[in-house]
């Protein structure tokens, strides 16, 4: 099936835990990576709906947004960063770093609610000596649910379609929960 036409996502390595998990489906990012100049995908203004879902963003705050990674190395995989293009986190405002802090928490809880995951990897690559790469500028954090034998489960379901079958399903159900968020910093 012909990939659509949308805006890469995340090249980045996953934080240490994931490197076991198999995600066959990124090859084809990571070796066009050399070749394409890649957009930020974090930085973006006014979004329609359409192009909200087109690019996977399942929040849009003013300081901080939550994305689904278009390539992940495991279901509900979800990326949260500041709206500023800033590449580390002393860069960032006490405020920024607050409501960051918040987004993982609410990103952890939707993701347990609807995917009932049995443990997290969160962290974030800095630079691309730690394995941060396409957006190695724009710092944000992953947020990835993992299951107990989950390094043989998504290669049973590997494959760009079912993949890009499975984020459409992932923003459909996440994405109305984070339209709930209400954030305890203004
Ligand atoms: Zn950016």
């Amino acid at each position: 099936m012909a990939r659509r036409k949308t805006i890469p996502s995340s090249l980045d390595e996953p934080p240490a835990g994931l490197v076991r998990l198999w995600a066959p489906w990124r090859r084809t990012y990571v070796e066009a990576a050399g070749r394409l100049k890649l957009k930020c995908i974090f930085c973006f203004g006014r979004l329609s709906e359409v192009s909200r879902r087109e690019r996977l963003i399942v929040y849009r705050g003013r300081l901080a947004s939550v994305m689904l990674n278009r390539y992940p190395y495991n279901n509900g995989h979800l990326m949260v960063a500041p709206r500023r293009h800033v590449a580390s986190p002393e860069l960032l405002s006490p405020r920024e770093r607050a409501v960051i802090s918040e987004l993982i928490a609410e990103a952890v809880t939707h993701l347990r609610a609807v995917y009932r995951p049995d443990g997290f990897n969160l962290g974030a690559n800095l630079g691309r000596s730690a394995g941060a790469a396409g957006v190695a500028d724009h710092m944000h954090w992953h947020v990835t649910p993992r299951w107990d034998g989950d390094t043989n489960y998504m290669p049973v379901v590997a494959g760009t379609r079912v993949v890009s079958e499975l984020l459409e399903e992932s923003f459909t159900r996440l994405s109305p929960l984070f339209k709930a968020v209400q954030l305890t910093i203004p």
